[in-house]
């Protein structure tokens, strides 16, 4: 079974490609139960600062919450996860993917990789660390992932060699 969550996030300032902008979350139960403890989560080509965690959400209850989002990549598609979550277990949850119209940053030149917020656990393939879903990873082009921050500085990708810029 599903969570009986709908999730609709809603720019309030035109989106620019690598730059914060505020957006409008609005969560409604359409079941009739109420929800306790949800925690609703961007993956994919849109960040979000941080979860929003939502204490309880009763029946046909909407509530509709300011957060910040990125847009990592202008032609990208963002994924959008309520869970509710019992003794810091996830036990039910949902999963919707949207599209943000958004403006492209750079020309439409190819580039070698592509950034956006993990979806599932990875490990980098520069500290040999875990990535966890949320964290915000490089995925270059010969399909090595890394944690943004460990490879930020770089120009060209430490295990191909790939140019980066
Ligand atoms: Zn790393
Ligand atoms: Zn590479």
């Amino acid at each position: 079974m599903t969570l009986p969550v709908s999730v609709l996030l809603r720019p309030l300032a035109e989106l620019k490609e690598d730059e914060w902008a505020v957006a409008e979350i609005t969560v409604n139960n359409y079941g009739e139960e109420p929800i306790k403890f949800l925690k609703i989560e961007v993956f994919g080509d849109i960040e979000m600062e941080k979860p929003l965690q939502i204490d309880a959400l009763g029946p046909d209850e909407l509530l509709s919450y300011q957060v910040r989002i990125r847009v990592l990549s202008a032609d990208g598609v963002a994924v959008i996860k309520a869970s509710k979550i019992e003794e810091g277990n996830v036990v039910e949850f949902m999963a919707t993917t949207m599209r943000l119209p958004c403006i492209s940053a750079k020309r439409t030149e190819r580039k070698g990789f592509k950034k956006y917020a993990a979806y599932q656990e990875e490990t980098c393939k520069h500290c040999q660390e875990k990535i966890y879903p949320g964290f915000l990873v490089v995925h270059c082009g010969c399909n090595a992932v890394f944690h943004h921050k460990c490879v930020q500085d770089f120009k060209c990708c430490p295990v191909c060699g790939r140019n980066w810029k």
